[in-house]
């Protein structure tokens, strides 16, 4: 059945979503747009839109193929694909497999040291309150999730990880940190959404640990594109 765009549904920071003539289907442009610190420091592009949509779509099919389930469907054109509607958990997980950015901040950690173990932090998904790192206690008095949701998404995290990892690995780049966001499909299924991209995780270069990722944009230290072309020139290529 061909999927017809129909009215906006949202329009977030860095993509637009769309209704289609299919209830539990979306239709997803990516824009040009880059933003950091939580929407103060913002910039367009020309050309990230098809990056990020190459990029996370790429992700998306090599994770499918290793039996993570998720919920793209098909890149349309360069910056449009088409997922799986789900009702996003207003949580964004984060997995660090090595210590970077706030955690390096906040705990007065060298970044670069390699965690013993991979660890997992969330924050509550609220620009107003600046999405704060959140207690697992906290996500049950804010009433986002139950225990065993809460266990569901740990170990599909860590597994999603050790899978990004070697796809990573294969194309010589570090997985240093990355975010997900998870959503409710129609039957009540925890599955993987959002994007998976340079804008979302940390990479670098193996043996040089040149930046690969938004780390370049939000500490002016090279250009957004030539590193987020490098990733999908090493992805596309393995
Ligand atoms: N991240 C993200 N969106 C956010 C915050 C973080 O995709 O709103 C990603 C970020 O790119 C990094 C990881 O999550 O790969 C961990 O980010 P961190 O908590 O260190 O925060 P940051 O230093 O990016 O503010």
């Amino acid at each position: 059945m061909e999927i017809i765009k129909n009215e906006k549904l949202y329009e977030g920071k860095v993509k637009i979503i769309y209704k289609t003539n299919e209830q539990n289907i979306l239709w997803i442009e990516y824009k040009n747009s880059v933003t950091a610190f939580n929407g103060l420091k913002k910039d367009e592009i020309v050309g990230k839109a098809i990056l990020n949509n190459k990029i996370s779509s790429l992700i998306f099919e090599k994770l499918n193929e290793k039996g993570i389930e998720n919920h793209f469907i098909k890149e349309l054109s360069d910056t449009e694909q088409l997922v799986k509607k789900v009702k996003i958990i207003p949580l964004e997980v984060v997995i660090r497999n090595i210590v970077a950015g706030s955690m390096s901040v906040r705990l007065g950690i060298e970044e670069g040291t390699i965690l013993e173990n991979p660890i997992i932090d969330f924050h509550y998904k609220n620009d107003e309150l600046n999405d704060p790192l959140i207690t697992l206690s906290h996500i049950k008095v804010l009433k986002i999730l139950e225990d065993d949701q809460i266990k569901e998404i740990e170990k599909k995290s860590f597994k999603i990880n050790e899978v990004l990892k070697d796809i990573f690995d294969i194309a010589h780049i570090t997985l240093v940190d990355f975010k997900l966001e998870f959503g409710l499909d129609e039957k009540g299924e925890i599955l993987l959404a959002d994007e998976i991209s340079p804008d979302t995780c940390r990479l670098w270069q193996v043996d040089t640990n040149e930046r690969l990722d938004k780390d370049v944009y939000r500490k002016n230290i090279g250009d957004l594109l030539t590193a987020y072309e490098k990733v999908y020139e090493k992805l596309k290529s393995k």
